[in-house]
């Protein structure tokens, strides 16, 4: 029987890269939160749903990201399930196209035309609270993404998406954790560090009954991006340039995918810090290079 862990009462998760989230409403009736990176996670949440003999009412997506709807398309082909995914992540759900291109900033290249940054289309609706399960909070979490949202059970858990990673994550594998807006983010984390549940079920950490600790840890990551940067744009830099920097500080390898999702990263930091007064963008030579400003 395929593995479904409980986490509290009817709040259930399968295990894996994203935990996709198991919610009974009803004796015999589910809904998932997130749907895992592809056809195969898709089979995977299907499997342990029918095997109990349950049946899926819906999906619920917590933002738009590859590896979180992934599962949406073979879902929705198998059950004919609604999806339900937050305001503007809902247009990215129907045109999975936009995000790759928007991580790109243009048109993208055949390497990210593939499963990791081009999930397969599903139909999504806008995420209201009238289609929410009785009991269940929307909580928005801006910053990571447009509209990410997690979601507070009648059980009191909450699955907190892409809110946090662990520790070992940010050391080994994202180096530099995916944001599209840092302010916003640290908004986000700084209302997240008093939050109380009975169980926190992050995507891509260990389940856990408080935490403060990486909430913490996570808001400390940001800034220490930020005084990165701020040190190396003491001289005017391009952000090809601020991206050679940052590679070589973090021990990190430029390829095709590590420039889509850093550099994005990175440009949404530039964003922030000029917005703060902190930096400004000066046209040399034409090269649009980016220098501290004056303090
Ligand atoms: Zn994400």
């Amino acid at each position: 029987m395929e593995e479904l862990i409980q986490a509290k009462g009817n709040s259930y998760y399968l295990p894996g890269i994203t935990k996709i989230g198991v919610v009974k409403t009803a004796e015999d009736k589910v809904v998932l939160i997130d749907s895992g990176l592809d056809d195969d996670d898709g089979a995977r949440a299907l499997r342990a749903i029918t095997e109990r003999g349950w049946s899926l009412q819906a999906v619920f997506n917590t933002h738009s990201h590859a590896d979180h709807i992934g599962g949406n398309a073979y879902l929705q082909k198998e059950t004919g399930c609604p999806i339900y995914v937050p305001d503007l992540e809902c247009d990215f759900v129907n045109h999975p196209i936009l995000e790759t291109s928007f991580f790109y900033g243009g048109f993208p290249p055949m390497g990210l035309r593939r499963q990791v940054f081009l999930a397969e289309e599903s139909r999504a609706l806008p995420l209201t609270k009238d289609v929410l399960p009785e009991g269940w909070e929307i909580l928005p979490f801006p910053g990571h993404w447009f509209n990410m949202a997690g979601f507070r059970t009648a059980d009191d858990v909450v699955y907190l998406a892409d809110l946090v990673l662990s520790e070992q994550a940010m050391a080994r594998r994202s180096k530099i954790p995916y944001l599209v807006d840092a302010g916003a983010y640290l908004e986000t984390l700084e209302t997240a560090r008093h939050m109380q549940a009975a169980l926190f079920v992050p995507g891509h950490a260990d389940v856990t009954a408080d935490i403060s600790e990486l909430v913490q840890k996570n808001m400390d990551k940001i800034y220490e991006i930020r005084d990165c940067l701020l040190e190396i744009l003491k001289q005017p830099l391009s952000v090809d340039q601020i991206l050679q920097k940052v590679f070589r500080k973090y021990g990190l390898l430029m390829d095709l995918a590590q420039y889509v999702l850093i550099g994005s990263t990175i440009r949404s930091y530039l964003a922030w810090l000029e917005a703060e007064g902190k930096i400004r963008y000066i046209s040399r030579d034409n090269l649009l290079l980016w220098v501290r400003t004056k303090q």
